[in-house]
């Protein structure tokens, strides 16, 4: 049996890069082809369904049954021109990754034959089994049905062959079980605010909505050399694995010209993409070797989310063929920069205003800092909340470890915002002169878009960014549904915009002219949410320590994060908001902690496996080549000399020993630990001991195993190692 390693090194050696044609030249020529789009509705749906569907897109009017009918007609006629045999409801349940149940078109007919059936209701419902999906306790035992239910803003779509309809996913009693529901209310929500707070300015607003552009980061393995790694075949990650003598040192892999073999997965998977109507725009290397961004145009969020989850899916699937494989773990590998998924959120009205851009004169530069600062004081207060929504137990492994966004939650507006919010809280004079009052304003705010346009100084290490004409959410982990941080930074501005709005109009109501009224209350949330604001290097030991002074949390473990899920204050948040019920918020908390000890109770099972069948066995191994050295050497040569020479070896030897002995002594702890830890009750319980008593133990026999491998033989070695995993392609 020879060493599993080399056999995959070989292996990846004959992969060649595979290229592909696609459909043509033009990309208009495909782009948007499997799915049900404007093109596609007019052609098979009458005049009337068109005209229905389009304002239950537009304006979310309900579906009648006989439109509903229309639309399953059409929607079957065309995607079985398109070779589908099959149909499913493609939904998003709390698991993070797609779910589908896919059902055949064709029914047995009476003649003994088939035909193709697909109605109305098909469309609109379908039950899956929700027992099967995380639930929080939300399903009672009598009850398992699960409802899916068509979300008509989302098209349909084609991928081998069967048509998926996007639809919610929720439980017999009306609970969300999925991403998709709850996210749809909060887009909702804030639509709702952001329209009435707009009416200060333009009565014309009937629409405000919200667009998200998610740059998705990843990396890409060779798959021989995957299959060989036990840890990033079963968990996403490699849990131990000495750093490669080079690796992002020089940064010459940023926006480094692409490998041959990865250009051709990643235009394969461009391809794939235009056809499913995503996008995609920005290719390009990020910092770490073998670590690649890939960036679609914004679209409205809810549809940019589904793209994403489809974007996932379809990295995946395309990798295969290229033989590749797409790592979407937040921190595959230790001691390099890990993957996250910038969320680029702002707000557009249907007059085509985007809420978060300067505009050209004073009265819409003052609507631009209403929602810049509105923004800002939601961050504020929600803060908890917002570092809650992006937790994961792999998300841990980034968040504050100087390369992503710190756990600790910031916002940067850059110098010359700054200047202008300073400005705003400093402003005491204007009750006593009104005209200068007006002249201040128009000062800070006429110049602002001359002033953005020039200020390009960004700060890449916040965790909220504004970005020109955006903020941008950076803490966002890159294996993550977008929709939970979507969900909570969404419905936390709507809830903002609804006091500030109560606020306004009150002072209104004194008879205080409306843009004093709006510069009064926009200069108490200035005052109020400074401490959130900061423009230095998050990174740093210096702001862990002032961001304590301001008061502000750093919450190092998702299970502490977690926490903030079911704290009063989200509860209410999300209950005034008609988000969420107490009920679904606490049934979520407890699917995320169950999910967190999960997965580090696996990790820690593979690296148990591996240490005691992987790496002992070859540790053991070479120090018998050592022992049989030694002794051949005491043969050879006289005893004085013989000590001088076996002096290495034996130090080798012993160093072996002491190292077998930590990892087999601390292996045998943390299986120890995780006995304790599964007998507690509360799931609670469990995971923060999972996080505190068994965690630890990673690191100690990571750190143990990676000496081993810089000591012992290069051919004993059966795990291929950081330097192949990451220069492969
Ligand atoms: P970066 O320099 O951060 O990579 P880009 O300009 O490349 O920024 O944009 C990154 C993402 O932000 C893209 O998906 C882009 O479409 C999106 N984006 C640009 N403008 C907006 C906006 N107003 N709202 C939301 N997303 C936006
Ligand atoms: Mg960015």
């Amino acid at each position: 049996m020879g060493n599993l390693r080399f056999k995959a090194l070989e292996r990846a050696l004959a992969h060649q890069p595979v290229k592909t044609t696609p459909p043509s030249d033009k990309v208009s020529d495909y782009f948007g082809n499997m799915i049900f789009n404007h093109t596609a509705m007019q052609q098979y749906l009458s005049r009337e369904a068109f005209l229905k569907l389009n304002e239950a897109i537009e304006k979310g009017n309900k579906i009648e049954r006989k439109i509903a009918d229309q639309v399953a007609a059409a929607l079957k006629s065309w995607a079985v021109t398109k070779g589908s045999t099959h149909y499913t409801h493609w939904f998003q349940p709390l698991t993070g990754n797609t779910a589908e149940k896919h059902d055949a078109f064709s029914q047995p007919s009476d003649n003994g034959r088939a035909i193709e059936d697909f109605n109305g209701s098909n469309l609109v419902q379908q039950e899956p089994d929700a027992s099967s999906f995380p639930n929080g306790g939300i399903r009672n035992t009598f009850e398992a049905r699960g409802y899916t239910a068509w979300d008509p803003t989302s098209p349909a779509f084609i991928i081998d062959k069967t048509l998926c309809i996007p639809t919610v996913f929720v439980s017999y009693t009306g609970e969300a079980l999925d991403y998709k529901t709850p996210l749809l209310k909060a887009i909702d929500a804030v639509d709702k605010a952001a329209i009435a707070v707009c009416h200060y300015f333009d009565e014309q607003v009937e629409k405000v909505s919200v667009s998200l552009g998610i740059e998705q980061e990843y990396f890409l393995v060779d798959t021989a050399l995957y299959n060989a790694r036990p840890d990033l075949m079963l968990s996403g990650r490699t849990l131990f694995g000495h750093a490669s003598a080079k690796d992002q040192q020089l940064d010459d892999n940023y926006f480094g010209s692409i490998p041959e073999r990865v250009i051709h997965f990643m235009k394969d998977f461009e391809t794939e993409a235009y056809l499913l109507g995503i996008p995609v725009k920005t290719r390009h290397n990020e910092v770490a070797p073998n670590q690649f961004e890939c960036a679609p145009i914004f679209e409205e969020a809810n549809l940019a989310i589904d793209h994403n989850q489809l974007l996932m899916d379809l990295m995946d699937k395309v990798a295969k063929r290229h033989n590749f494989k797409v790592l979407l773990h937040e921190k595959p590998y230790a001691g390099i920069n890990g993957s996250g998924k910038h969320n680029n959120w702002s707000l557009r009205t249907n007059t085509g205003i985007n809420l978060l851009s300067p505009g050209k004169t004073p009265e819409l530069n003052l609507q631009f800092l209403v929602f810049l600062i509105n923004t800002i004081k939601a961050v504020y207060d929600y803060a908890d909340l917002l570092r809650a929504s992006v937790a994961s137990a792999s998300n841990d492994l980034r968040l504050g470890g100087n390369e992503a966004p710190p756990a600790i939650m910031s916002v940067f507006i850059g110098a010359q915002l700054t200047k202008i919010l300073d400005a705003i809280e400093s402003f005491t004079e204007k009750k006593e002169i009104p005209n200068n009052f007006k002249k201040q304003l128009d000062l800070n705010i006429e110049k602002i878009p001359e002033i953005l346009q020039d200020n390009t100084d960004r700060n890449r290490t916040s965790p909220f960014a504004f970005t020109g004409n955006k903020f941008e959410f950076r803490a966002v982990g890159s294996s993550a549904n977008c929709a939970a941080a979507m969900i909570a930074l969404n419905t936390i501005v709507a809830n903002q915009l609804v006091r500030f709005k109560t606020e306004v109009d009150a002072l209104i109501k004194k008879h205080v002219n409306k843009e004093e009224a709006i510069f009064d209350v926009l200069k108490e949330y200035c005052k109020i949410s400074r401490p959130i604001r900061f423009e230095g290097n998050n990174y740093s030991e210096e702001w862990i320590k002032e961001a304590k002074i301001r008061g502000l949390s750093n919450i190092t473990s998702a299970p502490k994060a977690f926490k903030n899920l079911i704290s009063e204050s989200t509860l209410s948040l999300f209950e005034k908001n008609n988000i969420f019920t107490r009920r679904e918020m606490e049934a979520r908390y407890e699917i995320h902690l169950e999910n967190y000890v999960k997965k580090i109770q696996i990790e820690a099972r593979i690296m148990g496996d591996l240490a005691v069948n992987h790496i002992i066995p070859a540790a053991i191994k070479y120090q018998n080549l050592l022992i049989h050295n030694l002794k051949g050497l005491k043969e050879l040569f006289a005893p004085t000399e013989y000590d001088k020479l076996s002096e290495n070896n034996k130090k080798t030897i012993v160093e072996i020993s002491e190292h077998i002995r930590e990892i087999a002594n601390n292996v045998e702890a943390m299986i120890e630990e995780r006995k304790i830890a599964n007998k507690t009750e509360s799931v609670e319980e469990k995971s923060k001991a999972y996080n505190e008593k068994v965690l630890p133990f990673f690191e100690i026999i990571r750190d143990n195993i990676d000496k081993l491998e810089i000591m012992i033989d290069d051919e004993l070695w059966s795990l291929p190692k950081y330097r192949e995993l990451l220069f492969f392609r």
